[in-house]
């Protein structure tokens, strides 16, 4: 039997072919059939009974040892951008406009390899693994699919853990954090009602372009004057619409924005202070506002024993100098909800080479450094299989 890490290295060139034929056939969320037939074809080469089809694109395989011990649940997410891809590589999207963005290939590619490592050792294991793959974590909405489709119908899951490839931090580092680690993240429309007219009386008009300028302003306040500043959260307004000439008062004016927290309490008080300073802005103005709020997924949280376990699985693979502390993310993740379902760790693992793979997460010139590829499989399999242990 060889060891995890000489099996994660011999799994490496078909890791990374993986990943390249999944780079070349992106698909955005909830539309990931392809994706979906390709992993559950190689599951079932592993002796695998996969259920596909879960949450509309999603595959479920459970593996079991058949000796007593604990459930593992390890996810790793499909979907890819309507990003035209800009990278000219042998690889590169054969999707007009669609585009592996965010290196969701290589976590595809990544879990494939990871049960090829538990299937492989299935005798010195106990307990199951419960093998994730996840459609539409960019509309985060593929977790909540799944859940409600019964993806864990039947299972007691005992742990939870998955992985970010990150051009963030260099091939070699993993990056770890307690407690929240990527933020809650809601969106929500707010239509401000006034009464339109004639750009020259406006006194016979509710200007709703005015309020909603007012608005904007006022929002900010909720962050800078009435939050901890130690408590983290944003309040952005991404998008203001109104009007359609330059001598008519609109009838209306819309704002859309997202609302980022790590705290529960945060989000609940920022949320409704919202909508009250919203209303009350607007009721200042004679105008009114209809709001309309997306509950997004809630903070991914990382349970404290958990990570203390993955920090010292990582430390052994890669050295205690390159297992950092990740720094909190303020974008969301509906990994979020696998944690609900068990306690576990969802870490970060560099994949940054060089210029050709430092590109931020959804740029057209994204890239993973394939060398991460291999160093992903050996942590978080190492991880699954020490989780196993109980
Ligand atoms: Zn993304
Ligand atoms: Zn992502």
């Amino acid at each position: 039997m060889p060891t995890i890490h000489e099996h994660a290295q011999a799994l490496a060139e078909r890791t990374v072919a993986l990943r390249r034929d999944l780079h070349q056939h992106p698909e955005i969320a909830f539309e990931e059939v392809r994706t979906m037939n390709v992993v559950a074809e190689r599951l079932r080469a592993l002796g695998l009974a996969p259920r596909t089809g879960v949450g509309k694109t999603g595959v479920v395989a459970v593996w079991d040892s058949g000796r007593p011990g604990p459930t593992v649940l390890a996810r790793a997410d499909i979907d890819a951008l309507p990003v035209p891809e800009e990278k000219d590589v042998p690889y590169r999207s054969q999707r007009e406009g669609w585009m592996h963005a965010c290196g969701h290939d290589g976590h595809t590619a990544v879990l494939l390899s990871v049960a090829e490592v538990v299937v492989a050792r299935g005798d010195e294991l106990r307990g199951r693994v419960v093998f994730l793959f996840q459609p539409a974590e960019e509309v985060v909405r593929g977790a909540e699919a799944m859940l409600a489709d019964g993806a864990l119908d039947g299972l007691v899951p005992d742990h939870t853990v998955g992985l970010h490839l990150t051009s963030t931090y260099p091939t070699g580092v993993v990056a770890v954090r307690a407690g929240p680690a990527m933020a809650a993240a809601d969106t929500f429309r707010l239509e401000v009602h006034g009464r339109g007219g004639h750009a020259a009386k406006p006194n016979e008009t509710i200007d709703p372009i005015v309020v909603a300028s007012h608005l904007v302003l006022a929002l900010q306040a909720l962050v800078s004057r009435e939050t901890d500043p130690v408590d983290q959260a944003v309040i952005s307004i991404t998008s203001m619409h109104g009007g359609t000439a330059f001598n008519i008062i609109p009838e209306a004016a819309e704002l859309k924005g997202t609302l980022r927290t790590f705290d529960t309490d945060t989000r609940t008080r920022l949320k409704q202070r919202i909508l009250e300073v919203a209303a009350g802005i607007a009721a200042t103005f004679g105008a009114r506002v209809s709001p309309t709020w997306i509950e997004g997924s809630p903070a991914v949280v990382n349970d404290a024993a958990a990570t203390e376990r993955l920090r010292s699985v990582a430390t052994r693979i890669v050295g205690a100098d390159r297992v950092i502390e990740a720094a909190p993310i303020m974008g969301g993740d509906d990994m979020a909800l696998w944690l609900q379902q068990a306690p576990g760790c969802y870490f970060f693992v560099g994949s940054r080479g060089g210029e050709a793979s430092a590109w931020p997460h959804h740029h057209p010139r994204f890239d993973l450094d394939e060398a991460a590829l291999p160093i992903a499989v050996e942590v978080l399999a190492n991880a699954v299989v020490d989780l196993l242990q109980g």
